[in-house]
């Protein structure tokens, strides 16, 4: 098995199975992934995320997008220009940074399959990271439509407790397919020249394209 992040083969690869499922742990950028015999049809995985109450009148997940939005802001000018990648159902982050006079379009590979043929200022990549089967093709696509100085936002709950990951309700949800370690983001920085500028520890991370 090769990891989809760093493309190591299997011998730096952990394989470990419960709830019906194979997981493995890269040893080199510390990605955890689902083995992809496990990973949803398409459309099933499109249904499940119709069922998402991800709308601008659900407070919660208003609430959920401002834990990015409100430490995004100080690097975020009005005269700026972003995209949402992996928008979901509804356009809703691009809504409320219009709210704070802050142009951005938006994209989702179920929902609004084109993809703007442009270069933005910024990208946000909220609750997405977790559901790519390929994250580095997703980077480079990401960081294909990036200005150089830009900031990618990202939003993916962090794996901190490895040896807590069987208990970790992050996993449970039948789409979330990756699992990255602080050790990832990293990796990440590192390969695509990638500064972090800004990181809660936690969910929230901002990287500035070198
Ligand atoms: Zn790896």
């Amino acid at each position: 098995m090769k990891c989809p992040l760093c493309h190591n083969h299997t011998s730096n690869v952990k394989e470990s199975s419960f709830n019906g499922k194979k997981y493995f742990t890269c040893s080199v950028c510390e990605l955890v992934f689902l083995s992809p015999e496990s990973y949803l049809e398409a459309d099933e995985e499109k249904k499940r995320y119709v069922l998402h109450e991800n709308n601008i009148n659900a407070k919660g997940y208003v609430d959920f997008l401002n834990r990015i939005i409100e430490p995004s802001l100080p690097y975020l000018e009005i005269n700026m220009h972003g995209l949402d990648y992996g928008c979901g159902p509804d356009s809703v982050l691009a809504k409320l940074l219009n709210l704070q006079n802050i142009n951005c379009d938006y994209y989702d590979p179920f929902f609004f399959p084109k993809l703007p043929y442009k270069t933005y200022d910024f990208i946000f990549a909220t609750e997405c990271f977790e559901h790519f089967f390929s994250p580095t093709k997703e980077l480079e696509t990401i960081l294909s439509h990036l200005k150089s100085g830009g900031l990618l936002l990202i939003m993916t709950e962090l794996n901190l407790n490895p040896n807590k990951f069987v208990n970790w309700y992050y996993i449970r949800d039948p789409t979330h397919v990756c699992f990255y370690s602080p050790a990832s983001f990293q990796y990440i920085c590192q390969k695509f020249e990638l500064e972090m500028v800004y990181s809660d520890g936690a969910r929230v991370l901002i990287l500035k394209k070198c």
